[in-house]
Parts: C-alpha cells; structure tokens; sequence
C-alpha cells in the first residue's frame, strides 16, 4: 500500500496507457466482484470475510518495521499472502487495509515487486485502484451516495453505518461533493422554482420534484439506489 499520487505525478500517471485502459472499467469489475462474493452491500467486517476468500491461503501480523501498514504476496498459481503491520489489529484503518490488499489479489498481476521495477507508472495506477476499490468494498457508491446525500454528507455518520474509518468516508465525502460541483448540483435548489434547499432535502415540498442534489445522486427518474449493473 502506497500513498495516493498528486500534482505531477497523477496528471502523469493519468496519460499511462494502462490507467486509460483500466479507469472506465474497473469500477464495475468491482461491483462484479462483489456481487460474485456474495457482499453488494458492502464488506462488513474485513477481517473474518479476507479469511474466507478463494485464493488467500493465510492472513499474517508483521511484528516490527513493516514496509507498508499491509501487503498482499501472490504467487503465479493465483493464491495470495496477506501481511498487515501488527499495529493495525482491531482499528478502522485495518479495514480499509484488508479491502486495499483484497483487491491487489482479486485483479493485479503476481510478483508485484518484480512489476514495479518493470513498470512502476502501472504500478503505482494499481495503488489506485486498490484504494478505489477498496473503498468501494466498504462503502458501496450505490448505497453510500444515497445515504451521504440524506445525511447531509455526515462524514462521521456514514463511518459509523459502514463500519469504516472516518478518514476513508471523509474522503469519499470529497469526492462526491467535488463531483456535484462540476455538475451544478449544489448548493441544492428545486429545478422548477429555484428556491435553495437543505442539503437533506431531497425535493422541493412545493413543486414535488426532486431537488439538484437528489437528480445528480439518483439520475433523473429514480428516487432511489439501487445495485448497479455490470
Ligand atoms: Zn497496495
Ligand atoms: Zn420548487
């Protein structure tokens, strides 16, 4: 697990052939995945739920210096070795971790040390995508932009529904909120009479239509999330 990229090094990173190939798709490779699994809700406890996934033989504590808070070893049969430092046990963090090294073993390529000398653009898009699809496994966005939007984007609260760390949530917070700016749904107004709404308000109570905020989240039409399709 490595530090997301910024400044230069993303807009780089963002030009690799393999983020452009990889970025529209893999999103949905998750929720796949996760329907597969069983889990299109979320990963509730990552802990128990990494023990039993197909391919990972075992889940180990790294006592001492730890190159990184969890690694995933996997070997060319497919099977994986999950390392987590011993001072994440039983925190939120450690449940992001787990989702973070679940995904280097369900969709990157074996022998990532080798990889990374050999490609470390690639390398580092495979953290991202880790941390992406990690908090996807957490947080589902059909399930977590819905309840974001409801809760008046209460970082705090969503961490508690998921059972993920506050950080991780506050992030996915940003982002939605970043997104909804770009496309005008806020501040939160009734796309008939214009009046300003509360970010909880999900429609207009005068002109029953459904507010900015709620057509940006929903899509217009649907009033509700649902698990979305591969
Ligand atoms: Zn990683
Ligand atoms: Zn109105």
């Amino acid at each position: 697990m490595l530090a997301d990229p910024q400044g230069d090094e993303l807009e780089l990173l963002l030009g690799h052939p393999a983020w452009k190939a990889k970025y529209a798709e893999f999103l949905p490779l998750v929720w796949a995945k996760m329907r597969e699994l069983g889990v299109p809700g979320g990963v509730r406890d990552a802990v128990p739920w990494v023990r039993s996934l197909p391919g990972v033989v075992a889940v180990r504590y790294a006592q001492g210096a730890c190159p990184a808070p969890g690694w995933c070893v996997k070997h060319e049969d497919g099977a994986s070795v999950i390392w987590l430092a011993a001072s994440l046990r039983g925190t939120a963090q450690e449940q992001f971790v787990i989702c973070h090294e679940a995904i280097h073993h369900f969709f990157h390529p074996p022998g990532s040390y080798v990889f990374r000398a050999r490609d470390p653009g690639a390398a580092r898009i495979y953290e991202i995508q880790a941390n992406w699809g990690a908090s996807e496994l957490k947080m589902p966005s059909w399930k977590f932009n819905r309840l974001a939007a409801l809760w008046g984007f209460d970082a705090e609260r969503l961490a508690r529904h998921f059972n993920a760390s506050f950080t991780a949530a506050q992030n996915r917070v940003d982002g939605l909120i970043r997104r909804l700016l770009r496309k005008g749904a806020l501040p939160n107004r009734c796309p008939r009479c214009g009046r300003q709404l509360l970010p909880s308000e999900l429609g207009c109570p005068k002109c029953r239509v459904m507010s900015t905020l709620a057509r940006a989240v929903f899509g217009p039409g649907r009033g509700r999330g649902a698990p979305p399709r591969a």
